[in-house]
Order: C-alpha cells, then sequence, then structure tokens
C-alpha cells in the first residue's frame, strides 16, 4: 500500500500545503476510523499544535468539500465524523450506542446504479449508504440491562 503523502493530497484538491493542514490529514490517515472535529483537534493538542477548534472544523469542511476526506453525518446529531476516502468503495455501520464504525466492503448497489441510470437517463457518479444499529457488544448489554 502506498504510503499516504498529506503535502501531495492538498496539491490534488488544489490547497495551499500548510503544516497545519498537513498535520491534520496525517491525524485521519493515522487513525483506523473517522474522527470528529473535537478528535482532531485533541490529537493535535497532544502534538503541541496550537489548535483551536474552529479552526480544525473549517478546515475538515474545507478538506471534505474538495473531496480529500469523506464526511460522515450521523443520523438524528449534530455531529460529524471526518476519514480519508479509502481507496475501495465501502460503506459504513454505525453504532448508534457507542460509535463505533464498521466498514463493509462489498457494494450491493452496483446492478441498481446501472437500473436506475437506464430508467431514469441519469449519468451516476456515486452513491453514499450509512447504516445505523447496535453493534454485538451493545445488543449483548441492552439484553442484560432492559
Ligand atoms: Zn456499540
Ligand atoms: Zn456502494
Amino acid at each position: 500500500m502506498k504510503r499516504f503523502d498529506a503535502g501531495e493530497s492538498l496539491k490534488q484538491g488544489g490547497l495551499k500545503s500548510t503544516r497545519y493542514r498537513r498535520a491534520i490529514l496525517d491525524i485521519l490517515a493515522e487513525s483506523a476510523r473517522p474522527l470528529s472535529a473535537e478528535d482532531v483537534f485533541l490529537r493535535l493538542k497532544e502534538l503541541s499544535y496550537a489548535a483551536n477548534l474552529s479552526t480544525v472544523y473549517r478546515a475538515l469542511e474545507t478538506f471534505a468539500h474538495k473531496n480529500l476526506v469523506e464526511k460522515l453525518v450521523i443520523a438524528g446529531e449534530n455531529k460529524a465524523l471526518f476519514g480519508l476516502g479509502r481507496a475501495e468503495h465501502a460503506h459504513h455501520l454505525i453504532c448508534l450506542e457507542c460509535r463505533s464504525i464498521l466498514a463493509v466492503e462489498h457494494c450491493p448497489l452496483g446492478q441498481y446504479e446501472e437500473t436506475l441510470a437506464k430508467e431514469t437517463a441519469f449519468e451516476i457518479a456515486g452513491h453514499n449508504l450509512d447504516i445505523y444499529g447496535y453493534c454485538p457488544k451493545c445488543r449483548s448489554k441492552k439484553g442484560r440491562t432492559v
């Protein structure tokens, strides 16, 4: 696997490569799961960056806008998670209790997109699909308390 190059990624997005922006992208690259702006902010502080939450949030929004990162919005919550778009197309199972996120690599929508394209004459460029529920760990906890 090619190592992620934050400077290269910023260049591709037409953004100026600053130390701060590279640090944010590197934090996302090192994380196994998508992070919230707060998570990134705390990690920047650990790395001794003079960070503030609103600039972190703005940088993440800019990256999402330029398609450098993937933005996931948890249903019914005013909270977004950001992750590096994987080279592979993936969907996510999101646990509403503990917030764990599992990537599902199999995409069931390829055939559906083709059918839809034929029916609507739409040129389909992509889709998002996130699935919400309760993970096995949280399900068994619930089973005990309810
Ligand atoms: Zn859970
Ligand atoms: Zn898909």
